[in-house]
């Protein structure tokens, strides 16, 4: 009997699980070799011919467009981290995609998937507890151990020339924003300026606005300014009902023209009354009222977007009205210094000097494009781990040291696991040395020779050795200052068991209509096929969305 539709399709069995693992695998293959300080990066052209370069794992699979089902499962487990920590989106879907080759081998010798599973969340239970044991604490206080992490975060990263001067930097910024409420990121906000050099990049203590100020005639700073924000248009309020006015001789159109010109007058009276030397617009200001502004020493800015005018009032503790005849002295922000400046060519408003700088901007400077936003993801994930740090007081050496630490411990802990679970564990602890390796493959080095030497130092007790992938010897991390926050770790080991788990216990894809391509599961029976035309492990050929990489070659 025939249920489904002529036009859906449907793969069962060992033929779906080895589809979905096949494709697990060829996500995490494809950012592997830029994982760790000697990772390589990527070059992403999507279909309109525009680049990204970049090293950062969730920055490369949002790029890739990847339309296959299973696959996007491993994706999201790079989203997740990057939501949940903003760093270790790479080794977070390596080990996922290692916990289904690990797999793999086991379900060949039938062993149930269930039962893998299981093993896998057991496993994956006792490794975060493992870390939470063996972390190193640190005081919020505890400066040094921030910026190292700062610097960890960017390690190998484009930001890698000027990385100790931008860990003090984002330190800095995480410290300013954190208040009782904890610490918000969205209060940290990166402007990348093309031109100048990275080293150049600073942190100002306030909002930069990308604006300039709307009439030259106004004054090019403010000092001790009371700042006014409005969201709406700085003009003569349009007559509720439409109004014809039939003028029958000039004189009467100027009467109404200068009517307009006195209401106008009048409301930039009432900002000069109530002590505002700037104000931010939301909407568009006219001419004539950018004329009496100036006059009045007033400086305006129109068009200031949505997102600024909030930073603003966060920044100045002033209040975004939405009705000019509503502004009261008490809706009104202040700052020490509000200054038109020249960034990179390019003229800003920095507004400075706020009384409780809750809003900070990181300014990045950059020779190019490519350069700067691969700088701004490089801060991104080193904004994540300060946080964490500061939130959770728990740190962890790199390098491989919790991962070859794990595979130790957990190894010993599958013993006390009966039956074929045991073997699930003992798979789950070796998935782990995944790190290591891939650091080692990727420096150049002997993988072999670095995890045995790896294992032997943590044999010995020594939880904190890891891999220098710089001299390629066994070193004390902790020592080194090379540190990540615990979260990035049992985050990582929390989504990549999941999303291994959800794929393996699939026994049947039922897909409605053709998959784009229609390729699931098709005709010839030479491995499992993939949407997307070419499959996925051949490389990044045969990835959707890279079509354009041809043609703007
Ligand atoms: P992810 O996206 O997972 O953060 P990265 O490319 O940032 O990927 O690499 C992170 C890995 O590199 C971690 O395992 C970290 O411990 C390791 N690492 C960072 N700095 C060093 C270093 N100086 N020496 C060895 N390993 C390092
Ligand atoms: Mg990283």
């Amino acid at each position: 009997m025939i249920v489904l539709s002529e036009d859906s399709q449907r793969t069962s069995g060992k033929d779906a699980q080895s589809m979905n693992i096949t494709a697990g695998k060829a996500v995490a293959e494809s950012v592997r070799t830029t994982l760790g300080p000697k990772g390589m990066d990527k070059m992403l052209v999507d279909s309109g011919g525009s680049v990204v370069v970049t090293n950062d794992g969730v920055t490369i699979l949002k790029e890739m467009d990847i339309d296959h089902p299973a696959a996007n499962m491993i994706v999201e487990v790079s989203e997740t981290q990057e939501n949940e920590v903003g760093d270790g989106t790479t080794s977070a879907v390596v080990v996922a995609g290692e916990l289904l080759d690990q797999a793999e081998e086991l379900i060949d010798s039938e062993i149930h998937a269930t039962t893998i599973a299981q093993g896998y969340r057991e496993a994956a239970e006792k490794a975060k507890d493992i870390l939470e044991t063996e972390a190193i604490e640190v005081s919020a206080d505890d400066r040094d151990t921030l910026v190292e992490i700062a610097t960890t975060a960017m390690t190998g990263k484009g930001a890698e020339g000027a990385k100790d001067h931008l860990a003090e930097l984002v330190v800095d910024a995480v410290l300013a924003v954190e208040d009782d409420d904890g610490i918000d990121l969205d209060n940290v906000d990166v402007e990348t300026v093309v031109g100048g050099s990275i080293d150049e990049s600073e942190l100002v203590e306030g909002v930069i606005v990308d604006k300039e100020r709307v009439d030259e005639n106004m004054p090019y700073f403010a000092e001790d300014a009371n700042i006014a924000l409005f969201d709406g248009a700085f003009e003569v309020k349009e007559t509720e009902i439409d109004a014809e006015v039939n003028v029958t001789d000039p004189s009467q159109l100027q009467e109404f023209l200068d009517q307009e010109e006195e209401q106008l007058k009048e409301m930039v009276d009432q900002l000069a009354d109530a002590g505002v030397d700037v104000v931010f617009v939301g909407d568009g200001i006219d001419d004539m009222a950018q004329h009496y502004l100036a006059q009045e020493g007033i400086i305006a800015a129109r068009r200031a977007k949505n997102s600024d005018l909030k930073a603003l009032a966060r920044a100045t503790g002033g209040r975004v009205v939405s009705n000019l005849d509503d502004l009261t002295e008490d809706d009104l922000g202040f700052a020490g210094s509000v200054t038109q400046k020249d960034i990179g060519g390019d003229e800003r408003l920095f507004v400075e000097d706020v009384e409780d700088a809750k809003s900070v901007t990181l300014v990045v400077r950059g020779s190019t494009d490519h350069v700067v936003d691969e700088v701004e993801r490089a801060i991104e994930d080193s904004l994540g781990v300060v946080r964490a740090t500061l939130e959770d007081g728990k740190v962890l050496p790199g390098g491989g040291a919790p991962e070859t630490e794990l595979a130790l411990q957990l190894r010993d802990f599958a013993d006390s696991v009966g039956g074929r679970e045991q073997l699930a564990v003992e798979a789950f602890a070796d998935a782990l040395e995944v790190i290591p390796r891939t650091l080692a493959e990727n420096a150049g080095l002997d993988s072999i020779d670095s995890l045995v030497s790896l294992r032997s130092q943590h044999d010995g007790g020594d939880f904190t050795a890891g891999l220098d992938a710089y001299s390629g010897n066994v070193i004390d991390m902790e020592n080194e200052g090379v540190v990540e926050p615990l979260r990035v770790k049992t985050q990582a080991i929390e989504s990549a068991t999941e999303a291994a788990v959800m794929i393996l216990r699939i026994d049947d894809v039922i897909a409605a209509g053709d998959l784009s391509g229609g390729q699931v599961g098709d005709d010839d029976d030479d491995g499992p096929d993939m949407p997307g035309g070419g499959g996925m492990g051949g490389g990044m050929g045969g990835m959707g969305g890279m079509g354009g990489m041809g043609g703007a070659m």
